[in-house]
């Protein structure tokens, strides 16, 4: 039996030293609980213990895994016109809401688990999946049944009655009683965190200015985060205005996903943060799944609502992430998978959006999907970068992700916990490639 792996001639990417070490050896040893990386060395000082596999690098790239910490595992982030509206989520719900139904649900969610893994990814953060599916398939990923990226999962999201994603999607509380039942309820279904949204979303907009709209009340805000707290759960927060980020960060939510404009008392909110889990908030941009909006409504058929929408909402999250950079504040990594052209092997965009759009430079966008999201996730000793005793969770590349961003397009190798996927395919959507590619 293989005792691990003896990877040599590599180019380490070290993200937090902006920098490349080349000539050198990583030695991954199989344990019970997965691949770990036991030694990292210069090839000089390196040699290949007996009963490890040799594999010559030829000094290509080897960075950690990329987490993404904002997926939803229901839809596939197809060209369609908009997510399903109450009508459609019943039809689909009920579908589901069966025996049959949610093992071909859990199906189609392991195959998007796939292509997250085929683009570099090797943990998750399920931030809203229908009936819990998200935790069935999270227990079986831990039992080491299913050789997926590791799970961290919300199950259902909690919206005010009306509000984004309801009524199935997510579950309705209108008071702090409904709150804190509905935590209790999530809690006991074994989530690693509470997904709230605060204002309303692009995909349910019926007018201009609906995606920012304050839905939830301060108060249920409030209850649901102390609640959570309780259990040790951290809360993120769908917010897309000013006024949202207020109501979110005042009552403590741990992480704010996508985010608007910032002024002084929200940029020292996000920094010191006193109800929230860690005494500060985490910003998660999602530049990505603003972008369709951007593509020629001939292609997608979005609504007007929609894309204008989409527009401000791209807009007021951009200006908070280059503010939210300028102060200092803690930065994690989500591409909102699931979304209408948001596929999950797609990772890769997100990285280069933020780059492109955000001007933030390859390492820091990588920093953000690898050592804030593993810390803003509570793993940082497991994963998250390339340290002894960590899991062997890392992706191999052609060239330098620090020059050149896209050559995380079409990763060469993939690691989960030491298992080393050489052969990575997927089929890409030629639709969404093109209509994404078409935005200038
Ligand atoms: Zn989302």
């Amino acid at each position: 039996m293989e005792k691990g792996l003896a990877l040599i001639n590599c180019s380490i990417i070290c993200i937090e030293e902006n920098r490349i070490k080349k000539d050198m050896a990583i030695l991954v040893e199989f344990t019970d609980a997965g691949g770990v990386f036991r030694k990292i060395c210069a090839m000089d000082d390196f040699e290949i213990p007996s009963g490890f596999r040799k594999i010559d690098l030829d000094g290509k790239y080897v960075m950690p895994g990329l987490i993404n910490a904002h997926v939803h595992l229901f839809s596939s982030g197809g060209p369609v016109k908009s997510m399903p509206g109450a009508r459609a989520q019943k039809l689909i719900f009920t579908a589901v809401n069966t025996r049959i139904g949610k093992n071909a649900l859990k199906r189609k969610m392991k195959s998007r688990l796939d292509a997250m893994l085929t683009s570099g990814v090797t943990t998750v953060r399920c931030v809203g999946d229908f009936l819990c599916q998200d935790v069935v398939l999270r227990n079986q990923v831990e039992s080491g049944n299913l050789p997926r990226p590791r799970m961290k999962v919300s199950g259902h999201m909690i919206s005010a009655t009306g509000g984004h994603g309801a009524p199935f999607l997510s579950l309705a509380a209108d008071t702090p009683d409904e709150g804190i039942a509905l935590v209790r309820k999530f809690a006991g279904e074994g989530v690693d965190l509470i997904k709230i949204c605060v204002t309303g979303g692009v995909s349910d907009a019926k007018r201009l200015g609906d995606a920012g709209k304050v839905q939830m009340k301060p108060k249920v805000v409030s209850a649901i985060c102390d609640e959570a707290h309780k259990f040790g759960l951290p809360v993120a927060a769908h917010v897309q205005s000013s006024e949202g980020l207020k109501i979110a960060l005042t009552a403590g939510v741990d992480t704010i996903e996508h985010g608007f404009v910032l002024d002084d008392e929200l940029i020292a909110l996000f920094k010191e943060n006193p109800r929230s889990l860690k005494g500060y908030s985490y910003l998660v941009p999602t530049i990505y799944a603003a972008l369709p909006g951007m593509i020629d409504k001939g292609i997608t058929g979005f609504s007007d609502v929609t894309c204008k929408n989409s527009t401000m909402v791209f807009e007021g999250m951009l200006h908070g992430l280059k503010q939210a950079l300028d102060a200092g504040i803690k930065i994690g990594f989500g591409t909102d998978a699931g979304m209408p052209y948001v596929t999950h092997y797609n990772t890769w965009r997100e990285l280069y959006y933020l780059c492109k759009y955000g001007d933030i430079s390859p390492c820091q966008a990588l920093c953000f999907a690898t050592i804030n999201n593993a810390e803003l996730m509570g793993i940082e000793s497991t994963t998250g970068s390339i340290d002894v005793g960590k899991s062997a969770d890392f992706i191999v590349l052609y060239s330098d992700p620090l020059q050149d961003i896209e050559t995380l397009k079409s990763p060469l190798m993939v690691a989960l916990r030491g298992n080393l996927i050489e052969h990575l395919h997927f089929r890409k959507d030629n639709k969404v490639e093109s209509a994404l590619d078409s935005i200038t």
